[in-house]
């Protein structure tokens, strides 16, 4: 039986194209942005400039947080260059990094989305916390070998139960 934790509430191309006026009107304010292979290549060491103007755009809507599975050196850099607070480490699909958000900012899962590449990292520990998941395609297939053995699920049970069909994106 599949779990439908793995479902994610809306699906987009990539950063660029989702739409923030939606998650705005759904009274979401907080954006929870995932770092590799979602902002970033992870093979460049910092946010491209169109990164670093998207996010200072959305700053005038909504509270940017980085939470990455990525080790803090990486997370600290993007953090600093995009001047947005930031969780490396975060060890997602556990609960303790959005449970630690949650706290710190005193807020409600309803007024969050995070935005991530994986389904069994980022879509499955938002659907946990009741946070709105919003898969994004993987900017690049240079992935680690953890992430490539994630994809080979992830594929098997994406096609299987029809979780997304790739390139039909929400609007
Ligand atoms: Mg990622």
């Amino acid at each position: 039986m599949m779990n439908k934790l793995l479902i994610p509430k809306l699906y987009y191309k990539d950063i660029y194209s989702i739409n923030y006026k939606k998650l705005k009107d759904k009274n979401i304010t907080y954006l929870l942005f995932d770092i590799d292979n979602t902002i970033a290549d992870n093979r460049e060491n910092k946010p491209s400039k169109e990164a670093i103007q998207l996010i200072n755009k959305l700053k005038k809507d909504f509270t940017i947080i980085l939470v990455s599975n990525a080790l803090p050196l990486r997370a600290k850099r993007f953090g600093q260059e995009l001047a947005v607070d930031y969780y490396a480490f975060s060890i997602k699909p556990l609960k303790n990094t959005y449970k630690k958000i949650i706290s710190k900012y005193n807020i409600n899962p309803s007024n969050i989305a995070a935005i991530g590449d994986q389904l069994y990292t980022d879509i499955l520990g938002a659907n946990k916390m009741g946070i709105t998941s919003i898969l994004i395609d993987k900017i690049s297939n240079n992935e680690s070998i953890i992430t490539k053995l994630n994809r080979i699920r992830e594929n098997i049970i994406i096609k299987k139960y029809k979780i997304i069909e790739r390139g039909h994106y929400n609007d």
